[in-house]
C-alpha cells in the first residue's frame, strides 16, 4: 500500500505541478521513481501471491507475515461490484476503496471540482485520470495513515491507460470480472436506494427472468431497507435511464480491452452472477478458496 500511495503520489506532483505531457511525465515518473520499483518487485516475488497459470488454484494467503490482497474488481454498473468488494473487504479485513465514490464524496462536499465532476458524472460519462488519480491518492494517504494494508478496488481502473500505471505502481493479485445479463443491470441501477443517514444500500427492483433460448432465468429478490431506513432513502442522480445507459455504453467500449489486459496476465476471474446475495455470495467465496467462518455476514443480508 506504501509503494502504490507513494508512486501515486509522486504521479499525481509531476502530472499536476507541471505542464509535460503524459508521455513526458511517465518517461520522467519512472525514473524518478526506480527506488520505489524494487518495494513493488519485492512484491511481486511475495509467496502470497498466486500461481501465475491458474485462477483455479489461487488461495488467500493465511500466514500473517504475508501481505494482504491486492484484488481489482471490474463488472458493468448496477452488477454489484460495491455489494460484493464490500463483504471481501470485511471478511479479509482490507479497505475497500471505491473511485465511484470517492467522486461521490467530492461532489458533496462541493469543493472546486463540484461543477466540472457533476457535469461529467451526469452525462455517464467518465472522469480525467488526472481527477481520479487525485482522489485515489489522497484516499490512499488517508487509509495509510491508519495502517491500511492490501485493498479491494472498485472501479478503478476502468481503462487500459489507468490500469497500466496501476502495473507499473504495485502488483495486482487477482481481477474479478463480475457479469449479469445486460437487460438486468438497467433495472438494478434504476432499483438503488441509498438511505441518506447511515449510508445503506437497498435494491427495491424485484428481478424475475424466466429463462428462453437456452439462456437461463434469473431472480434476484429486492433488497428492502429497514423500517428505520425507509423514510429516508435517496436515489444516486448519475442512476436514472437515460444516464445508467450511457455508463452502460461507456462501460461497454472500455471493458474488452481490460479484460484482455488482465486476461493475457493470467489474472481474470469471470464470475457470472447466479441470483442475488444468497445465491452468489456461497458461490463466489467458493470461486474464490474462501470460507465465511463466522458467518458474520450472512448470506441474505
Ligand atoms: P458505476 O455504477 O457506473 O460502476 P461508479 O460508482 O463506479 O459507477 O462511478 C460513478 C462515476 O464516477 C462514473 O460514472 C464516472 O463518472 C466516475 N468514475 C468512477 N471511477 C472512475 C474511474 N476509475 N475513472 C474515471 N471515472 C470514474
Amino acid at each position: 500500500m506504501a509503494a502504490l500511495n507513494r508512486l501515486l503520489r509522486a504521479k499525481r506532483e509531476l502530472s499536476f505541478s507541471s505542464s509535460y505531457s503524459w508521455m513526458t511525465t511517465d518517461n520522467l515518473w519512472r525514473s524518478l521513481s526506480s527506488s520505489t520499483f524494487s518495494e513493488a518487485a519485492q512484491l511481486r516475488r511475495a509467496p502470497s501471491s498466486p500461481p501465475p497459470t491458474s485462477i483455479k488454484a489461487f488461495s488467500v494467503p493465511r500466514d500473517p507475515k504475508e501481505r494482504n490482497v491486492q484484488w481489482v474488481f471490474l463488472g458493468c454498473p448496477g452488477v454489484g461490484k460495491g455489494t460484493y468488494a464490500s463483504r471481501l473487504s470485511k471478511l479479509l479485513g482490507v479497505p475497500h476503496i471505491a473511485t465511484g465514490d470517492l467522486v461521490r464524496e467530492e461532489l458533496s462536499s462541493s469543493g472546486p471540482l463540484f461543477k466540472q465532476l457533476a457535469e461529467i458524472v451526469n452525462q455517464g460519462k467518465l472522469v480525467s485520470d488526472e481527477i481520479i488519480f487525485n482522489l485515489l491518492s489522497q484516499r490512499l494517504e488517508a487509509g495509510e495513515a491508519k495502517g491500511e494494508s492490501g485493498f479491494i478496488l472498485d472501479g478503478f481502473p476502468r481503462t487500459i491507460r489507468q490500469a497500466e500505471i496501476l502495473e507499473d505502481v504495485t502488483d495486482i493479485d487477482l481481477v474479478i470480472n463480475l457479469k449479469l445479463q445486460e437487460n438486468v443491470l438497467l433495472e438494478k441501477c434504476l432499483g438503488r436506494r441509498i438511505c441518506s443517514q447511515c449510508g445503506g444500500n437497498f435494491n427495491i427492483a424485484n428481478i424475475d427472468i424466466k429463462g428462453e433460448n437456452g439462456r437461463p432465468g434469473i431472480y434476484m429478490a429486492p433488497l428492502l431497507p429497514p423500517p428505520h431506513c425507509a423514510s429516508k432513502l435517496i436515489t444516486r442522480s448519475d442512476d436514472t435511464e437515460e444516464v445508467v445507459k450511457a455508463r452502460l455504453r461507456v462501460y461497454n467500449e472500455m471493458s474488452q480491452p481490460l479484460e484482455e489486459f488482465y486476461r493475457s496476465r493470467e489474472k481474470l476471474l469471470e464470475f457470472d452472477l447466479p441470483g442475488g446475495i444468497p445465491e452468489t455470495w456461497p458461490k463466489l467465496l467458493q470461486a474464490l478458496n474462501l470460507d465465511d467462518h463466522d458467518g458474520k455476514q450472512s448470506a441474505a443480508a
